[in-house]
């Protein structure tokens, strides 16, 4: 219907692209709405012993429960959160959540751990060790069985930072453990600068291993978790020959679709413990 002009293609373009502008400046919008109005919440997948099989702890994973959406994952928030500035509020809640959920687990199985995920910005932002000294004082947590697991990013971008927070959380007494293990780039340096307590192992190696039935490399990342003292936790566990490896090679935990999904909590109290 629009008249044809040299520049209808271009027009056509630059609207194009503040739709996009748009969409993504919404998105950030909803995020912001979405955190007001609590509808992030945290779902728990469960650690197992791989000798015993015995319930160890829960990892806490952020769902948003959009109320014209689907459930949505980490993929479709985290990075808009992190690009915005606002993922140290999804982790207050979270937190918040998580050792609410600990403390009244706890109850029913008094060794129970939570392991919380953390981004860079979150030990940048000056409140975060008060909010956690707080959560634990107020649930009166036994700190050692809160974990926070960080990633070779969130030390990447000031070095000297970081580890003042992570000595500081260290005297608060919570664990640390090395997320996505094997994935970065200085994995093996950090290992040592950082004393944590368990580290996990990505999904990526166990089926790396399973697919090309050369497990050397899984091998040696449990046998230097564990030089290192560390407990050794393997991620995206499917399969049930993965699982009797992990036994064979002596690591100590693992999470997996084999065993149990992500669940919501009210499911976690229906059905772990009847
Ligand atoms: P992650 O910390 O490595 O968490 C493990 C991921 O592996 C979870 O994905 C979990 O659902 C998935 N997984 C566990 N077992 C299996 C399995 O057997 N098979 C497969 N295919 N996947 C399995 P999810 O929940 O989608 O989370 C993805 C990532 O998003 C997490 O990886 C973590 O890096 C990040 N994330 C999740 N929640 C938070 C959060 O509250 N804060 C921050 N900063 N990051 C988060
Ligand atoms: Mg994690
Ligand atoms: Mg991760
Ligand atoms: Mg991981």
């Amino acid at each position: 219907n629009a008249k044809k002009s040299p520049t209808a293609d271009v027009c056509y373009y630059k609207s194009w692209m503040k739709d996009k502008e748009k969409n993504h400046f919404s998105l950030a919008r909803s995020i912001i709405k979405g955190l007001e109005k609590e509808e992030f919440i945290s779902v728990y997948q469960p650690i197992f012993s791989v000798s015993t099989g015995k319930l160890m702890g829960f990892e806490a994973l952020a769902r948003w429960q959009h109320p014209d959406k689907k459930v949505l994952g980490p993929g479709d928030f985290i990075p808009l959160m992190e690009e915005q500035g606002l993922i140290s509020k999804l982790t207050e809640q979270m937190l918040s959540q998580s050792l609410t959920r600990l403390s009244s687990w706890q109850e029913k199985q008094p060794d129970l751990f939570m392991s919380i995920n953390l981004s860079a910005q979150d030990i940048q932002k000056p409140t975060f060790l008060s909010h956690l000294r707080y959560l634990i004082a107020h649930h009166r947590l036994i700190p050692d069985r809160v974990i926070l697991e960080i990633t070779e990013s969130l030390l990447l971008s000031d070095w000297q930072q970081a580890s003042n927070v992570l000595n500081a959380l260290k005297e608060i007494g919570v664990r640390l453990a090395l997320d996505d293990f094997g994935t970065g780039y200085s994995s093996l340096s950090y290992l040592q600068r950082i004393n944590a307590a368990k580290l996990k192992i990505d999904r990526s190696f166990i089926q790396q291993s399973t697919q090309t039935g050369d497990s050397r490399l899984l091998q040696s990342i449990v046998q230097l978790g564990k030089t290192m003292n560390m407990s050794v936790i393997a991620e995206g566990v499917e399969q049930v020959q993965e699982l009797n490896f992990l036994r064979i090679i002596g690591c100590d935990q693992y999470q997996g679709f084999l065993k149990a999904k992500p669940m919501l909590a009210e499911e976690v109290e229906r059905d772990l413990w009847i």
